[in-house]
């Protein structure tokens, strides 16, 4: 299967099976904006609860849903008004708006986040001759332009002297600016703060599937630290959160650490967690050293003192962040392409979606054999209403034949499948059928729950 194809496959299971739709698509489509379905919100659900038990594994780190909007000036103190950008180029022969800096990557030249227009159009102009339209192919563009990524919204500007205001562009200012609540909550550095939420980027070519997109959501978490053992802190985080990766099923061959060689205004040191997506690799995650940068940002912007006592040298000093920011969707992506199988069963070649069970969106499927004899139907309602008491996420299927039926939870990647057939009737036994090896085993209905979650 080559990489395209891998990406098409994915891109249509999403829709297909009801994970993930288009956004807007009775509208043509709404660009860099996708609907989560049925099971593709089960499955970001369970991806979100094991980032919120690895953070809440620690003794020392707390939750903040912190609010989408924000005073403008938060995000003028951050820096990402003025220096938030991407710098956009347009095609001249088939319009599309294109990256400077991936079309000057492409032809091995690396641009600056801190260049300025004026500096991108300079080496743009040296090696224009070379660069190809990645769209029609042709060598024809304009000007570089900077084009921030904050996007704006009206929210509360019923004033024509009113400011627009932002949508938030990370969840991290929201940390910041709550650092003095959590000090009077009780926290001492060393702590960290977590969170979960959407975010906004206005991205200048949203594309690849999941992987830019306009809207989408972070797991982010910054922890608070002397400068004296900030490098310590980061390189237990940096090893930490590679980790976590292994435990929610990606292989570490799939995994690699990218050294940020130009750093963002904000950044110590950076380095990013990639994937080896079907198009290449691509970041998931960052691990930050923001300094006290941020910190010291908000307390001259606010005029409030965000500085701590340090009893055992007895002097005050700003905290130094160290940040793990993943990206949820990215992250889900990734877990698809991993999970992502075809083999052949029986002389067929079934699609199946090899999840942990942990992540899978259903943990088990229940069937009567035969979906006209009511006291299979009966007894399987039973099992499925039992099991779901403890399971909660389980499927009820008597739609077509049990080929079918089991094909449909693969693709799903229901780890297990439970058919209730007449010799259940006889001596209340079901067989249970492993998506993996698909072998089937005979299980009491008494012990069921057991064996289901033991291999759970
Ligand atoms: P990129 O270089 O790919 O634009 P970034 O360096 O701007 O990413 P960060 O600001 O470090 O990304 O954001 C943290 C995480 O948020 C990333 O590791 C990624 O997983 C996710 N992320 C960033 N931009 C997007 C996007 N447009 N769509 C989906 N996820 C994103």
């Amino acid at each position: 299967m080559t990489n395209n194809n891998l990406l098409e496959k994915i891109v249509s299971l999403c829709k297909r099976r009801g994970f993930i739709y288009p956004g807007s698509e009775i509208y043509g489509g709404f660009a860099g904006v996708y609907d989560y379905g049925p099971y593709g919100v089960l499955l970001r659900n369970n991806v979100a609860e094991t980032w919120t038990r690895a953070m809440a594994a620690h003794d020392n780190i707390n939750f903040i849903d912190s609010g989408i909007f924000t005073s403008p000036k938060v995000w003028e103190a951050s820096g990402h008004v003025s220096g938030f950008n991407d710098p956009l180029i347009a095609c001249l022969s088939c319009h599309s708006k294109l990256r400077a800096d991936h079309l000057l990557e492409s032809v091995g030249v690396s641009a600056d986040e801190k260049m300025s227009e004026k500096e991108l159009n300079k080496v743009f102009d040296a090696h224009r001759k070379k660069i190809k339209c990645p769209v029609c192919d042709k060598k024809s563009f304009g000007k570089v332009v900077k084009k921030t990524l904050m996007a704006t919204s009206t929210l509360g500007n019923l004033d024509e002297k009113d400011k627009d205001v932002y949508l938030r562009a990370e969840t991290a200012q929201g940390i910041f600016i709550n650092f003095k609540n959590f000090l009077d909550f009780g926290c001492s550095v060393p702590f960290g703060i977590a969170q979960v939420g959407k975010v906004f980027r206005n991205e200048i070519s949203p594309r690849q599937f999941m992987f830019r997109k306009r809207e989408f959501e972070q797991m982010e978490m910054q922890y608070f630290t002397y400068p004296r053992d900030v490098d310590v802190a980061y390189s237990a985080w940096k090893k930490e959160r590679m980790a976590y990766y292994e435990t929610i099923g990606i292989s570490a061959e799939h995994l690699r650490w990218k050294k940020h060689e130009r750093l963002v205004f904000y950044a110590k040191d950076a380095w990013d967690i990639e994937y080896s997506f079907p198009f290449g690799w691509g970041e998931i995650e960052g691990v930050h050293h923001r300094g006290d940068y941020d910190l010291k940002q908000h307390q001259k912007y606010s005029g409030v003192d965000f500085s701590v006592l340090d009893e055992g040298v007895g002097e005050k000093y700003i905290p130094y962040v160290v940040e793990t920011s993943a990206g949820l969707d990215r992250v889900i992506f990734a877990l698809l392409a991993e999970a992502y199988d075809e083999d052949k069963v029986g002389g067929e070649t079934r699609t199946v979606l090899r999840f942990l069970p942990r992540i899978a969106p259903i943990k088990v499927a229940v069937f009567p054999l035969l979906k006209n004899k009511p006291k299979l139907v009966s007894k399987a309602r039973d099992i499925y209403k039992t099991l779901k008491k403890d399971l909660l996420f389980v499927a009820f299927d008597d739609n077509g034949n049990i080929g079918k039926r089991y094909r449909r939870q693969d693709e799903i990647g229901t780890p297990y499948c439970v058919t209730v057939d007449f010799q259940t009737l006889e001596d209340d036994t079901v067989t249970v059928r492993d998506r993996d090896t698909v072998k089937q085993a005979r299980v009491k209905v008494g012990e069921l729950i057991d064996y289901i979650t033991k291999e759970l």
